[in-house]
């Protein structure tokens, strides 16, 4: 239903799964139907209100005179079958499927609420929803010999906010102690001491229902309660559980059938003692209700305000939500009762606003669940028995596995890892992910035992923090490159390679004279110097050369990416060299020699470099320049294009004036049409220049790059060689050297001769004759002395510490 006046859109965007409050207009028969005023749609699906001027006597409302109310449906002169069809037994079928559903009855006393939900007692013809529904019930119980179906009814009276049960006279439920009240819990609202009667046959339940509306007659009388002042909810609970064993699923779901008090405004009318008190209480329940409806109808409220009465309290899992609702509203087709009309149509239009989102409310049976898990389990494990015993795997224990097993697998992964067990036999699946979560704690211990026995050992500070770093240089406690002062090179603070000059005895070697210093460099850096990028990995050789906690130093300062060197070799015998001091016992900081090295040997490229650059940085600025004049010239053009279209827009407004199917335009528009020409002309060229110069740009970004790595990797070259690569070795790698250039990467030619790997393949070479069982063997058996060689080096380096 909706208001002219209020049309809201909001509802009909949403769409999906939410669902729209049904609602109805049932208009009572009554010979003086007010033709002139009530007025229907065609489609039966709307209704008009319209009322006199004279008629209205300002009580409604001082401007309005028409009215119309959209609705799913208007029931005029329809008969209890036909209500029923249109208005409940959708709801019933699908409580049936698990959805909650809600049927209301609205209106003013005397409108036909009690007939259109009890209906007669006396006339089956007659009967109402209430009874209707519970034939339907068990009508489609009939029909569905795969489900176990509960029915369960209960009969809650609201009146003046107390709440009675209309079953409680029945034998065997006696009265109640304590008065109800209504709890929530997880599964929803129910009325705790309000019984709950099962029913396995029609009969009983129209036994019930008539218990029930007895008592309201009966209650009417002794308690000095009016029935058509007191809200009643007739609740169907449906628990509908398959026969299939294995489902352990069930849906349940109820219907309440609500018969709602009276909606006449009584306090108006003079009404005194009961009566008031009576109205007061509707009064306040029916607009509580109505509030707890305009809450649902708007999306952005959170809190709906059910608990401010017992009405809406009870009734909070059947508002809204996951139900089916439906609201019939009761109405009078007589002019008298316009006011009253009006004002329940005002109620359906709002309970119109408010949808909800059925859905199948679905449980589970917990103890069936186990039972049909612990079925199946047996089942599996039976089939397993017989799988393994076809494939002749009897041992096989399929239980979780005890501390003992477990620590067994941990053992056995040790071992793997240790070498001395060649394979970890794969017994099943359980087994598999335990030896996987074995591997896992082993590696996590080893990887604290190496940290706590560094630890125990050495003070280890983060490579990244520079600030520690620094901090304990200047304690003088290390030196630049990490290592302890007065210490052998390699011992220091850095996790990672040890540098081959700690290696004992090439200690007093590595030292040079300066005579021969220089005359080992000047023979090196011939024009045709082996020692470039290209020829000898010195990019490997950099991090391997050089103590690890130095990598980042200087690349980080200048190195962006790397790339083989393309410049030609640059001459090599600058008069500086001779000034080179004898190499020192510690080799000077990275930064440090850098800046030597750029002064030095390094000069020419350095300078090469600059220059370079600073034609980059040239360039740069004359492209931004040009960007900035580009955007000049194109916000003149807009400016331009705008007035040109201002003048054009104005002559044309005028009136255009033309001359042999010439355009006659004003010599303003024609300076402007110049202007833009000249401007695009100049767009045009600018823009050309700026492709030009981002061309330019890239060019020189190249150079300057390949520059700096080949300062880079020549500095890298000059630092080993006059900082770390022995004298003999530098004889060697001569041209005409016995180690060919270009070969081997220097980081190897170190430990030739000492590499395991080549002792494995001397080894392989000698054992393949027995056969390739023997490799596992001989695997650990290298492996071993490999562990054994690790541990004679680090014991050696600690003795050469201690001295
Ligand atoms: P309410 O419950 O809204 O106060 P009732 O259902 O008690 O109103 O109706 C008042 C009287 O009108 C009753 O006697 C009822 O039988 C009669 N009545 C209401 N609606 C109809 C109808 N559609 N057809 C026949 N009689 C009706
Ligand atoms: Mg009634």
């Amino acid at each position: 239903m909706m208001w002219r006046k209020n049309g809201n859109k909001r509802y009909f965007t949403r769409m999906g799964t939410r669902k729209k409050v049904h609602t109805f207009v049932r208009v009572k028969p009554t010979d003086d139907f007010a033709h002139e005023m009530i007025k229907y749609g065609d489609d039966n699906k709307s209704i008009d209100i319209h009322l006199k001027k004279d008629t209205r006597r300002g009580v409604v409302n001082n401007q309005q005179t028409d009215w119309s109310f959209k609705l799913d449906g208007v029931l005029h002169n329809a008969s209890q079958d036909l209500v029923y069809e249109t208005v409940a037994k959708d709801v019933v079928a699908q409580a049936l499927d698990g959805y909650n559903g809600t049927i209301m009855c609205y209106g003013q006393t005397g409108a036909g609420k009690t007939y259109t939900m009890t209906g007669t007692t006396e006339n089956y013809k007659h009967r109402g929803i209430l009874p209707r529904a519970l034939q339907q019930v068990f009508r489609m119980i009939e029909e569905r010999p795969t489900h176990a179906i509960t029915v369960r009814v209960s009969y809650l009276e609201i009146y003046n906010e107390s709440l009675f049960d209309l079953l409680s006279t029945l034998p065997y439920v006696g009265p109640s102690v304590t008065p109800m009240t209504i709890v929530e819990n997880p599964q929803g609202v129910f009325i705790k001491g309000l019984s709950v009667h099962l029913t396995s046959q029609e009969e009983d339940a129209f036994s019930l229902l008539f218990e029930g509306e007895t008592n309201r007659i009966i209650a009417s009388h002794t308690m000095n309660k009016n029935s058509s002042r007191s809200h009643c909810i007739f609740t169907i609970y449906v628990e509908a559980h398959s026969r299939t064993l294995s489902d352990e699923k069930y849906i349940t779901s109820k219907i309440n059938l609500v018969d709602l008090a009276g909606s006449e405004r009584l306090g108006k009318s003079g009404s005194e003692g009961r009566v008031l008190k009576e109205a007061t209480y509707i009064n306040k329940s029916l607009s509580f209700l109505e509030q707890a409806i305009i809450a649902l109808g708007d999306q952005k409220r959170e809190h709906i305000p059910f608990r401010q009465c017992k009405l809406t309290h009870a009734l909070k899992d059947s508002l809204g939500g996951n139900c089916n609702m439906v609201l019939l509203t009761n109405i009078y087709g007589e002019a008298a009762q316009l006011e009253e009309t009006l004002s329940s149509l005002r109620f359906a239009s709002r309970m119109k606003l408010v949808t909800t989102e059925p859905a199948i409310n679905e449980k589970y049976d917990a103890e069936r669940m186990v039972k049909n898990l612990e079925k199946e389990l047996a089942l599996l494990k039976q089939e397993l028995a017989i799988h393994d015993s076809l494939a002749n795997r009897t041992l096989v224990n399929y239980d979780p596995m005890d501390e003992i097993q477990i620590a067994e697998i941990n053992s056995q992964v040790r071992r793997y890892l240790e070498g001395t067990l060649d394979e970890i036999d794969i017994i099943n699946l359980r087994q598999i992910q335990e030896v996987f979560n074995q591997f896992r704690v082993v590696l996590s211990q080893q990887e604290q035992e190496v940290e706590s026995a560094l630890r125990r050992k050495y003070t280890l500070i983060d490579k990244n923090d520079f600030a520690a770093i620094s901090a304990v240089q200047k304690a003088g406690l290390v030196d630049v490159d990490g290592h302890l002062v007065g210490e052998p090179d390699g011992q220091g603070f850095g996790l990672g390679v040890t540098p081959f000059s700690a290696k004992p005895g090439k200690k007093s070697k590595s030292k040079k004279t300066f005579k021969e210093q220089l005359s080992s460099s000047a023979r090196k850096e011939g024009a045709s110097s082996p020692v470039s990028g290209k020829e000898l990995d010195v990019s490997t050789s950099k991090t391997q050369l050089t103590p690890s906690s130095k990598e980042g130093d200087v690349k980080d300062m200048t190195i962006r990416e790397q790339e083989t060197s393309s410049l030609e070799p640059l001459p090599s015998d600058s008069p500086k060299e001779e000034l080179r001091p004898p190499r020192p016992s510690t080799p000077p900081p990275k930064p440090v020699a850098f800046e030597d090295f750029k002064n030095e040997r390094g000069s020419e490229i350095n300078r090469i470099f600059k220059e370079n650059k600073s034609i980059l940085n040239e360039r740069r600025k004359r492209a931004s320049e040009t960007t900035q004049r580009i955007n000049a010239i194109k916000r003149e053009m807009d400016v331009t294009k705008e007035a040109l279209n201002f003048q054009k827009s104005l002559r044309e407004k005028q009136g255009e004036y033309e001359n042999k199917g010439l355009m006659i335009i004003d010599e303003e528009e024609f300076l402007l049409i110049l202007k833009l020409k000249d401007l695009k002309k100049q767009y045009r060229t600018e823009y050309q220049d700026l492709r030009d110069l981002r061309a330019e740009i890239q060019y020189c970004q190249h150079l300057v790059d390949q520059c700096r790595h080949r300062l880079l990797t020549e500095f890298d070259i000059w630092y080993n060689e006059s900082f770390f690569i022995p004298e003999d070795l530098q004889v060697a790698l001569k041209p005409g050297g016995s180690i060919r250039p270009g070969m081997v990467p220097v980081s190897r030619i170190m430990s030739l001769g000492e590499d395991a790997q080549d002792k494995f393949s001397q080894l392989q070479q000698v054992v393949l004759p027995e056969g390739p069982d023997s490799v596992a063997f001989y695997n650990a058996k290298v492996k071993t002395e490999q562990k054994h060689n690790y541990l004679k080096t680090m014991m050696g380096l600690q003795q050469a510490h201690r001295k």
